[in-house]
């Protein structure tokens, strides 16, 4: 993993000029190859891509996404709406929500939105108001511990996600008593799964249970697939796991009797490695024992270190050849925040820009207001290009929604 100074020829310090900093940065180059890689790993079998939206959601992403010939998986139904006005058809979108009201679920419905069940009380309710006339997704808990982190393990037993696979009766009782129109059904186990090994494992959960659904027209086995944080990580090898996905599902589609669709959910992979958030050196501080870099950016904008624990890869872009040193590089938010600690970077003075990597999935999505600081501006890179693609927030947009009321 090289620490580019350009990407598709632009000068990454051009653009900490142009856009200012803290600046999340997106190479949509990078974007389209991930889901052109997907694709080819899982070219055998009629594969769906369901971008999980929620890892980064600009709308000028998910038209990116859209060109690339994906599909979306939205979580909320304002993500269904940012995809719609991304372009994206009802058809090419799905809805996978976690315990929302019933409200959210009509307006999905009354959008042509697929929605993907997630609780037996919720299938109830969908089977009373709809009966078998809508085509539905059952989000089915496989019980299977996966995942780079307890966060963000979801298909474990003690997870709240999905149905349980040992509730597969009840399910299949609510299906009978409304006759609902079961079309998919779907796990997802968690993120940051480097084998496929467990993606195989959930696929016989799948697939033992499909045969208990006879109307299915796919199986989705969500997202997950982990990309390489650290210099020497190693990443899901998604050939393989496409390899061997895709042998076992052609299998399974056999014993089925008929041809179904593979539908996967990745967001990580799609925009991870995509994304640099470009940040500059406030101040460089040394105590008796560390030497820390204090960045114009923090928690508050990425805030998976904290969060996950996760590793992002930082270095410095004005200083690529000087000697190094160990710095903990930390935020400016009042809060511990940490963003890499006791790391090697060639020697960092003060206004140096520093480039954080792998900031593209659960970055600015996550990011927030917190300490009353503005979001920064995201510039997209396309075709030898920055783009602007969101506007860098002013304090006008912190106090937009408050009332200034007399007391
Ligand atoms: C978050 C999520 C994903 C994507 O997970 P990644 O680890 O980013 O690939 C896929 N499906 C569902 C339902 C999710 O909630």
């Amino acid at each position: 993993m090289p620490n580019p100074s350009h990407i598709q020829g632009v000068e990454i310090s051009r653009l900490a000029d142009q856009f200012g900093t803290p600046l999340y940065i997106y190479d949509g180059e990078k974007i389209v190859s991930q889901v052109k890689t997907l694709q080819e790993a899982f070219s055998t079998v009629p594969l769906k891509i369901k971008y999980a939206t929620k890892a980064l959601s600009n709308i000028n992403i998910l038209k990116l996404i859209r060109k690339a010939g994906a599909g979306i998986d939205a979580v909320s139904i304002e993500e269904a709406k940012l995809g719609m006005l991304a372009g994206f058809s009802s058809e090419e979108i799905m809805y996978t929500p976690s315990g929302v009201g019933f409200e959210e679920i009509q307006e999905a419905v009354e959008l042509g939105i697929m929605i993907n069940l997630d609780s037996l009380p919720l299938m109830e309710q969908f089977g009373r108001a709809y009966g078998g006339s809508l085509g539905a997704c059952i989000r089915i808990n496989p019980h299977i511990m996966a995942g780079g982190n307890i966060k963000i393990s979801v298909g474990h037993k003690e997870s709240k996600f999905g149905i349980s696979i040992e509730q597969l009766p009840q399910i299949l009782d609510v299906v009978e008593k409304y006759q609902l129109n079961i079309v998919g059904l779907h796990i997802h186990t968690g993120s940051d799964i480097l084998d496929a090994e467990v993606f195989l494992k959930g696929g016989n959960v799948l697939f033992e249970a499909a045969m208990k659904f006879p109307n299915l027209k796919f199986l989705d086995f969500g997202g997950g697939f982990k990309v390489a944080y650290k210099p020497h990580d190693v990443a899901t090898d998604v050939m393989e796991v496409g390899r061997a996905v895709s042998s076992a599902f052609q299998e399974f589609c056999k014993t089925y009797g008929r041809q179904l669709e593979l539908w996967l959910e990745p967001g990580k992979f799609l925009v991870s490695e995509a994304g640099y958030l470009l940040v500059k050196a406030n101040v460089v501080k040394e105590t008796p024992t560390v030497t820390f870099v204090g960045v114009d950016s923090g928690l508050n904008h990425l805030i998976r270190p904290m969060m996950y624990d996760a590793y992002h890869s930082v270095y410095n872009l004005s200083n690529p050849e000087g000697k190094k040193a160990k710095y903990n590089v930390v935020g400016y938010i009042c809060e511990t925040d940490t963003i890499a600690a006791h790391r090697e970077l060639t020697e960092v003075k003060q206004g140096d820009l520093l480039v954080i990597k792998n900031a593209g999935a659960y970055g600015f999505s996550m990011a927030s207001n917190y300490n009353s600081r503005l979001r920064p501006a995201e510039v997209l890179i396309w075709e030898g290009k920055p783009i602007l693609i969101r506007r860098r927030e002013e304090f006008e947009d912190l106090i937009r929604h408050q009332e200034i009321c007399e007391f």
